[in-house]
């Protein structure tokens, strides 16, 4: 079975969001609301309590303490984990 959700939908690399992606981190991180993967709660990133902020970020639910993201740095790289979200919401201001 193919990845794709519907029958004859094709198929492409992930250079095909490239542009939409590019998009998302133009954005003011604050301002994104994310969905609390434990509760469900929505609350902007700016609202999360932030912790181990020396060596990164874990950034925890104000409601039930889930870590929504963690974000540090990896030599050159900056390594961002949004398991703890069901999804985070970007607004795009043109
Ligand atoms: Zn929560």
């Amino acid at each position: 079975m193919s990845d794709s959700d519907e029958p004859g939908e094709a198929r492409l690399d992930g250079n095909a969001a490239g542009a939409l992606l590019a998009e998302v981190f133009r954005c003011e991180p604050s301002m994104a609301r994310a969905v609390c993967s434990g509760c469900g709660a929505i609350a902007p990133v700016g609202a999360l309590w932030a912790y181990g902020l020396e060596m990164g970020a874990i950034l925890r639910c104000p409601v039930c303490d889930t870590a929504i993201i963690r974000v540090g740095a990896a030599g050159t790289a900056i390594v961002v984990d949004l398991r703890g979200a069901v999804s985070v919401r970007f607004e795009v201001v043109p």
